[in-house]
């Protein structure tokens, strides 16, 4: 990809990413999301519930790719292909699952575009007619309020195929 080249790290020094230490196996440290909230694993991919629910959005989840790339700036084809065939996967799960009447997906790039996970990530968000995604904001939860969207997403889930990207 031309536009590759120019890196915009925000990242601190030291910093401990919490998106690898999920695709590693382990639970990051500091913070809410653990491996129970893990909803799929492709080769490439991983999506997890989030830590945060909109209050008439809940259960949305993060897709990540498997390696580190702190944003869209500096993210690969191969990873951009992976995270977006695993969203679109996620979402068809959510319309079984939730029963949801439509998807929205967010991504967002740097402080100005409110990141704060420092590992490339998509937003894949189950919508409601008359829902208020835009106009609200997201609360912290407990790992017993999203064991129940997990649950339902990993079953409409499924394993992933051996053969999948
Ligand atoms: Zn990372």
């Amino acid at each position: 990809v031309k536009a590759q080249g120019r890196r915009y790290v925000h990242a601190p020094p030291g910093y401990v990413c919490p998106a690898c230490e999920l695709v590693a196996g382990r639970n990051p440290a500091g913070e809410a999301t653990t491996q129970a909230d893990v909803v799929y694993r492709a080769p490439r991919a991983l999506a997890f519930v989030s830590a945060r629910f909109w209050p008439n959005n809940p259960g949305h989840v993060v897709v990540v790719p498997t390696r580190h790339y702190e944003n869209i700036f500096d993210l690969s084809g191969t990873a951009a292909l992976a995270v977006h065939l695993l969203a679109q996967r996620v979402a068809l799960a959510m319309k079984d699952a939730y029963a949801c009447g439509g998807i929205s997906t967010r991504q967002h790039n740097e402080p100005a575009g409110q990141q704060t996970l420092w590992h490339y990530h998509v937003h894949v968000f189950p919508r409601y007619p008359g829902d208020g995604l835009y106009a609200s904001d997201s609360a912290p939860t407990t790992e017993e309020e999203r064991r129940p969207y997990a649950d339902a997403l990993r079953r409409s889930l499924g394993a992933p195929a051996a053969a999948e990207g």
